[in-house]
């Protein structure tokens, strides 16, 4: 997919890790190298406690910490005209990516149905309060910017009615002023 973009490994300098899952941190090691070698992958203090030591840190975290490309953020921070804002409940250090095209929310929201009613909960939300309320703040700031959320687990975008969108993983949020 990045030879398709026209992008090279060796042209990626930053990476960010939302969370630490697996279906979320795959890529990040290739055995016991960073596949990204001129990178370095920017995660939360408290997301790298949570994992540290686990299996999903073994394989995929460990290698790029010892590589020395690690960096470690407490909170909101500005990375490269970006914002990384911390968003937890799904895990504790979990953060979403604000830029000024798009929020990308890694798993604060798994399924359309949530930008309806952000108070849906699921089963692998570690704190599911603490995930509701960031589920309804990202929801607040993309309707204040007016730019849509690009989830990670694409499914068919639903309007502000919960009628289905054509684009799938990512879908404008209009408005939900009764539920902020
Ligand atoms: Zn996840």
């Amino acid at each position: 997919m990045l030879e398709l973009a026209g992008v090279q490994e060796g042209d990626i300098d930053t990476v960010v890790l939302t969370h630490v899952h697996l279906d979320h941190v795959g890529w990040n090691a290739e055995g016991e190298r960073p596949r990204f070698r001129n990178a370095q992958y920017v995660v939360q203090r408290n997301e790298l406690e949570h994992v540290r030591g686990g299996a999903t840190y073994e394989r995929m975290i460990r290698p790029i910490e010892e590589a020395g490309q690690l960096r470690v953020v407490d909170g909101e921070v500005g990375l490269k005209g970006m914002r990384l804002v911390p968003t937890p409940g799904h895990t504790p250090g979990h953060q979403s990516v604000v830029t000024e095209r798009a929020v990308l929310g890694g798993d604060v929201l798994v399924h359309p149905a949530q930008a309806r009613w952000p108070e849906l909960t699921y089963v692998y939300e570690r704190d599911p309060a603490q995930a509701v309320t960031s589920r309804r703040e990202v929801l607040a700031l993309a309707a204040a910017a007016r730019i849509p959320i690009a989830a990670a687990h694409p499914h068919a975008a639903i309007d502000a009615n919960a009628r289905p969108l054509p684009t799938p993983g990512a879908g404008d949020v209009v408005c939900l002023p009764h539920k902020v």
